[in-house]
């Protein structure tokens, strides 16, 4: 009986998500099992082209090459699914997109000329139907392999879009922003860490990207009744998920 099919892919991004893979450890091996992985770079599989069930995108986009690469993938694939904040949102290197990208090129590079870089960098949804987005810097393991396993057979995966409070509440996590002040940013951002940063006592700084329904308003409000200036009230939501829209409006409006 033929496998079902799986590819990863990468685009712009720091390969926390794809280590988060190699780093299933024993689940990994059985997978690799039940399935067939026939592109993992990182991994030592190399054919980019084949058609798949599940390609499983890493980066966001940020070359014309990209562009063309992301949209073969798309033709090959079944369903698509990103992993991460720089897939689902355009991640860290997605702050560029507030700045003068040419400023930044002609600053660091020796020779900027031979910098072939579009002036934005952008999700995979952009330019691609996307299927599913696992959000997260990096993803939680537990959501790709129930998201792996569902698409496999033929149903999509629950979302879960909660706040990271409401996982804070399941576990009986001492709430850090009542008892410490910490400018947390758990009412506004959607769980599937498991409350990872609460859990040791600090504050989260929104990895996984908006939960449902957040009221960011009333967030950067209490965030300035926290003491924070309102570049810092900007830069909560302008960071690592800084794409994602919700947070781009509202930390635009405290950006001085
Ligand atoms: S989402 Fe985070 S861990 Fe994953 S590739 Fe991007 S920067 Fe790395
Ligand atoms: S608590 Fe927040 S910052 Fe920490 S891992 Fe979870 S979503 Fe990311």
């Amino acid at each position: 009986m033929n496998k079902p099919k799986i590819a990863v892919h990468k685009f712009s991004s720091c390969d926390g998500c794809q280590l988060a893979i190699f780093n299933l450890g024993e689940s990994l091996l059985i997978l690799s099992q039940l399935v067939e992985i026939t592109h993992f770079a990182e991994a030592g599989a190399l054919d980019e082209e084949a058609t798949v069930d599940i390609a499983i995108v890493e980066g966001s986009v940020s070359t014309s090459e990209d562009v063309a690469r992301l949209q073969k993938i798309r033709d090959n694939s079944n369903y698509l699914m990103t992993v991460g904040a720089c897939a689902t949102s355009g991640g860290i290197q997605a702050l560029r997109n507030m700045a003068n990208t040419g400023q930044w090129i002609a600053e660091i590079y020796a020779n900027p000329a031979v910098i072939d870089s579009l002036d934005n960098s952008t999700a995979i949804k952009n330019h691609v139907k996307v299927d599913l987005e696992l959000w997260g810097c990096p993803i939680s393991q537990r959501q790709l392999l129930m998201a792996i396993r569902a698409l496999l057979f033929g149903v999509m995966p629950v979302e879960e879009h909660d706040k990271v409070c409401m996982e804070c509440k399941r576990q009986q996590t001492v709430c850090v922003m009542v008892t410490k002040n910490e400018a947390c940013m758990g009412p506004v951002t959607r769980t599937g860490c498991g409350a990872l940063c609460p859990r040791v006592g600090r504050d989260c700084y929104g990895c996984y990207g908006p939960a449902e329904n957040v009221n960011t308003q009333a967030m950067a409000n209490r965030l300035q009744g926290l003491g924070l200036v309102n570049d810092e009230v900007a830069r909560r939501f302008l960071f690592i998920n800084s794409g994602a829209d919700q947070f781009y409006l509202q930390g635009q409006r405290w950006k001085t």
